[in-house]
């Protein structure tokens, strides 16, 4: 089985003391492909390095994450775009996305987040890349920018919403990031939106080290999880892990490449 964690952030500290080994257990259950987060400027030179030397495994975005927003000025959005243009052949083969990037309703400054979000949405059209988008709060909101900017390629971090949202996602070709939240029997409203959308507009994830599984809360978050999720979306779609992990595997890979 070839799994893909689309949304990880391995770079994290939370993994510095046993980041080979946290790789290796996801390897150990079908995880193939992991894909990193930009979320700082100055973050981005570590996470390009990190991929370097977990190639050809790793795969990475860059961006300017809403939740980081004190960290962020308004001449970040030229630096990432010079960051992107200085990445070397085999760097830039792994560069396969702008995010994370979105709107967070319980951060602070929302004209420069909503400012930065539509400078990326246009970097992301211009480079022909996919973008990573980050919600809370904001599903209604971010989708309006989207539109606007005409953005057709990308994945909704940790979809929670109502089926109505998911399929109105859907129709702006976008696929929908299925972690931790669906193993949580409380979910309802968001594992029946799920369970009508369909596995074709679906990508697993675990937003590692952060959102932990059910049975897992106030535990560090790992990228063999994905394997959990997939069980349970298996569950939640009355089908077998084997039926759908080719899906998913051709939905991630579709999107990203
Ligand atoms: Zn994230």
């Amino acid at each position: 089985m070839r799994l893909y964690d689309t949304h990880c952030h391995l770079d994290f500290s939370a993994f510095d003391k046993d980041r080979s080994q946290v790789v290796a257990g996801a390897q150990r259950v079908g995880v193939e492909r992991f894909m990193l987060l930009g979320i700082t400027e100055q973050q981005w030179s570590n996470l390009i390095k990190l991929c370097d030397d977990f190639s050809p495994a790793f795969r990475f975005s860059l961006g300017l994450h809403p939740y980081f927003i004190h960290q962020h000025q308004s001449t970040h959005i030229n630096a990432l775009a010079s960051c992107f243009e200085s990445l070397s052949d085999s760097a830039r083969a792994r560069c396969q996305a702008i995010g994370e990037i979105g709107l967070d309703a319980t951060c602070e400054q929302p004209k420069l987040q909503k400012a930065l979000l539509d400078q990326q949405l246009v970097l992301a059209k211009n480079y022909q890349l996919p973008v990573i988008l980050h919600h809370r709060k904001t599903l209604d909101e971010l989708l309006k920018s989207v539109r606007e900017k005409r953005v057709e390629h990308g994945v909704v971090h940790a979809f929670s919403g109502s089926y109505e949202q998911a399929a109105a996602w859907v129709d702006q070709g976008f696929k929908l990031g299925i972690g931790g939240t669906i193993t949580y029997e409380r979910a309802k409203k968001t594992r029946d939106a799920i369970q009508r959308i369909g596995v074709e507009h679906l990508v697993l994830e675990t937003d590692a080290p952060d959102m932990p599984l059910c049975g897992y809360q106030g535990r560090r978050n790992e990228p063999k999880r994905v394997a959990q999720v997939l069980q349970s979306l298996a569950k939640l779609l009355e089908t077998s892990t084997e039926a759908i992990s080719p899906v998913l595997w051709k939905n991630s890979t579709a999107l990203f490449n």
